[in-house]
């Protein structure tokens, strides 16, 4: 018995500044802007939602952007980088678009059968465009700034830095549902569900690579995606019969979460699909309102004042 997710549900990273992280992920990236809303545990501060057009699961970035945060350190034991998929044939656009809006990036790579871009976003988090050559079927997101045909599609995968891979693989392989999907350098990819752009977590074992620390341009966490709560119960179960130490089940509004740390340190998560982010917006006008929850509702008025603008 293993947890039976079906690839990544979101990834949560952490900045420094709310309007600047808005500006690049809507505007250089082209994502839609799909839910502003508060740290749950921390309500003076944004928690930003950016994704597809209808906010599906695998194409969710969340941001915590805290004034102010010292930069972390990109190492082991992190999410080291977020790859977005993107059509075959693209990088061209992106490159071009990126050099034209002052937005490092390095040199066009090769990895699998797949052509990847790496560049950092404005608080140095390290993220990766791929032009895959498989086929994705994700709908691109529509955007002012970016056509169609060049459009992300959601994410392509998570690559984990490790000083050690072996346990990540077996709680991966044992507990999780992956399979091993090839190996390159020190590069391993696993693959689970329907497999393809979205499904993919690379293990990268860097000894060398100090520990990571937590700060603005870094991975919090990450988050695998699941049917519904029965397959989450059973999930819990079978990850604490393996000695994970799993959370209880937290009821996040637009999707109910478990937590767990992997053996290498990196926070993971096992979210549901549903009840989605058009429980309190419809589809329409996604992001366009402070979305607070429930025991939140009554401070609305002093948390909306103690926000910082983001026009
Ligand atoms: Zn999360």
């Amino acid at each position: 018995m293993h947890a039976t997710v079906t690839g990544l549900h979101h990834i949560t990273a952490i900045a420094s500044d709310p309007k600047r992280n808005l500006d690049f992920y809507t505007k250089v990236l082209g994502l839609r802007f799909v839910k502003k809303s508060v740290n749950q545990d921390d309500p003076g501060t944004y928690h930003l939602y950016y994704g597809d057009y209808s906010a599906s699961p695998g194409t969710i970035l969340t941001f915590f952007p805290w004034i102010g945060i010292a930069r972390g350190r990109p190492g082991t034991g992190q999410a080291y980088a977020t790859a977005f998929s993107v059509p075959f044939g693209s990088l061209a656009f992106w490159r071009d678009r990126l050099t034209n809006l002052g937005v490092l990036h390095g040199n066009t790579e090769s990895r699998f059968n797949d052509e990847i871009l790496p560049f950092n976003d404005p608080d140095g988090l390290h993220l990766e465009l791929v032009a895959t050559s498989e086929n994705d079927p994700r709908p691109p997101t529509p955007s002012a700034d970016v056509p169609d045909q060049f459009a992300i599609r959601g994410f392509h995968s998570s690559t984990l830095a490790l000083k050690e891979a072996k346990p990540t693989a077996e709680l991966l392989t044992q507990g999780m549902g992956y399979l091993l999907l090839g190996q390159s350098g020190h590069r391993a990819r696993y693959t689970v569900g329907p497999g393809g752009p979205g499904t993919y977590i690379d293990l990268l074992t860097e000894p060398a690579l100090p520990r990571g620390i937590n700060g603005a341009g870094t991975v919090h966490h990450i988050a695998f995606r699941i049917s519904d709560d029965t397959a989450q119960v059973a999930a819990l179960s079978s990850l604490e019969a393996r000695g994970s130490e799993v959370s209880p089940v937290i009821d996040r509004a637009y999707f109910k979460s478990i937590y767990y740390r992997e053996p290498g340190g990196v926070l993971f998560e096992i979210a549901t699909d549903g009840p989605g982010f058009a429980i309190d917006e419809p589809v329409e006008t996604l992001g366009t309102t402070l979305s607070l929850p429930p025991r939140l509702e009554s401070r609305r008025r002093a948390i909306e004042a103690a926000l910082p603008s983001l026009t």
